[in-house]
């Protein structure tokens, strides 16, 4: 290829480019040479030998000016270290979003991490310690679910997705659900109600208008195959104006009196009540179970703020065909998932839910707490050659729960520009730091990170922007 191009190279009108190349080459130090200068290697050779082979090709290819052998191999690590850098790894989240999926949603509590710990090694996920024989993997959450939910019955699957897709199959295949037009809706993901209810098996019936469905809409659709209706939460949209929907009672009643399930997909699914936070008021899980559906499902990592988990409670006959259908096993959740999940609903039964679950200790902080941390970061921040300020911002829940509710927060608005520049050296440090971007600035808001972490960001917010290069 050298060889064939240097002809053209000949004629090139800058014969200057003709001479320093090939001395340029020339100069260029030998893998050996590297392998002196580079001393003690931590990590294998091959695996070093490899990266000195690539700058020098690098090197040779764009004519580089000569390099040392010192230089190669600062390089070749430089490369090697680049490699390695997780691409999952973890973050300061100072996006002001709770709830933020492609961040992993809800972060764990305490409790729960440490149940996960101990459930990685030898666990009785299928054992009854008590009989000493095979246990169900489902029992250990009936007992918790039906205390929090008043459910008789529940399952857990990997993600509410599954679950929807679960209850669908179980209970539907080859049969008609009844689904409200306003309701057929996409949560993100490409995860949309009518392609989920294709996938099941199920056949969809749409029923009402976008803006208006009554009970009257559901009975005249039932007929000889319909099986259910599926009621699905606006998780994250909002419909305003002439808009009328049944309540969940009537629809329970009607399903019960024609023989068909209800199925109830509350999204987010809370145990606590979001008024109390200043929030729009969320139907409880309890709530959604008291009114009569048959199965209710929610996720496991929104508001519930424990691991990607989806729920599924209700009527014991219904829960027991979805447990015994041939895609629980495909679905199933892993011991690690059931051992954190476990935990985070031991902390609601116990009462604990609001100080210890970071979700809600995330809305449930005040804004003057918030204030004050971002005044004690934007000191450090200052006093460490990064010129900082606090600003109000408005913060939100994300990931599919309480659309258009925002919560006043507060953010530490970096100086230094420009933004991208800026935003791109904090999401390379570790931990990584995702920002926000208030008026064309970088801004660290503190509604979804903890007290706990605010010396952790000063530090690698400091260092991150310090450093030169
Ligand atoms: C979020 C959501 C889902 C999907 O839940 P995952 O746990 O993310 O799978 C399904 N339905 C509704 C209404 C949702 O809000």
């Amino acid at each position: 290829m050298t060889a064939k191009r240097r002809p053209s190279r000949a004629t090139s009108p800058r014969p200057d480019a003709r001479r320093t190349l090939p001395d340029a080459r020339r100069t260029l130090p030998s893998v050996d040479a590297v392998l002196r200068a580079a001393g003690e290697l931590d990590v294998p050779r091959t695996r070093f030998v490899s990266a000195v082979r690539e700058v020098l090709a690098d090197a040779r290819g764009n004519g580089a000016a000569a390099t040392d052998a010192r230089a190669v191999a600062r390089d070749a690590r430089a490369r090697i270290a680049a490699k390695d850098t997780p691409s999952m790894r973890r973050v300061l989240n100072a996006t002001g979003v709770v709830l933020q999926t492609n961040l992993g949603r809800a972060p764990l509590a305490p409790a729960a991490i440490d149940a996960m710990r101990d459930a990685a090694g030898a666990v009785s996920v299928e054992y009854d310690l008590v009989a000493g024989k095979r246990g169900e993997r489902h029992g250990h959450t009936i007992g918790l679910l039906h205390e929090l939910s008043g459910a008789e019955d529940a399952a857990v699957v990997n993600n509410n997705a599954a679950a929807v897709l679960l209850a669908l199959a179980a209970l539907a295949v080859r049969r008609e659900v009844l689904v409200a037009r306003g309701e057929l809706v996409e949560i993100g993901g490409g995860f949309r109600i009518p392609d989920v209810l294709r996938r099941s098996g199920a056949k969809l019936v749409e029923v009402g208008t976008t803006n208006r469905t009554y009970v009257k809409d559901y009975a005249s659709a039932i007929g000889e195959r319909t099986a259910a209706i599926l009621r699905v939460h606006a998780s994250n949209f909002k419909v305003t104006g002439f808009v009328a929907s049944p309540d969940d009672r009537s629809l329970a009643t009607l399903a019960r009196e024609r023989g068909i399930a209800f199925i109830h997909d509350l999204g987010s699914g809370t145990f606590l009540d979001t008024s109390r936070f200043g929030l729009a008021r969320e139907q409880t899980v309890s709530e959604a179970v008291a009114a009569g559906a048959d199965v209710v499902t929610f996720s496991g990592d929104k508001l519930l703020g424990g691991p990607q988990s989806g729920i599924v409670v209700g009527r014991a006959a219904r829960i027991a065909e979805l447990r015994a259908h041939p895609l629980m096993r495909a679905l199933r959740p892993d011991k690690v998932t059931l051992a954190a999940l476990i935990a985070t609903l031991e902390l609601y039964r116990d009462g604990r839910a609001e100080a210890e679950i970071p979700v809600w200790r995330m809305i449930a902080a005040g804004v003057d707490s918030l204030d004050e941390r971002a005044r004690s970061i934007a000191r450090r921040l200052t006093g460490g050659g990064v010129t900082a300020e606090v600003i109000a911002t408005e913060s939100t829940i994300g990931g599919g729960s309480l659309p258009e509710e925002t919560q006043p927060s507060r953010a530490v608005a970096l100086a230094a520009t420009p933004a991208s520049a800026v935003a791109a050296r904090l999401r390379a440090a570790r931990p990584a730091v995702v920002p926000r971007i208030v008026d064309g600035r970088v801004a660290l808001d503190l509604r979804a990170t903890l007290a706990e972490d605010d010396e952790l960001l000063a530090i690698t917010v400091t260092a991150a922007l310090r450093t030169g290069g």
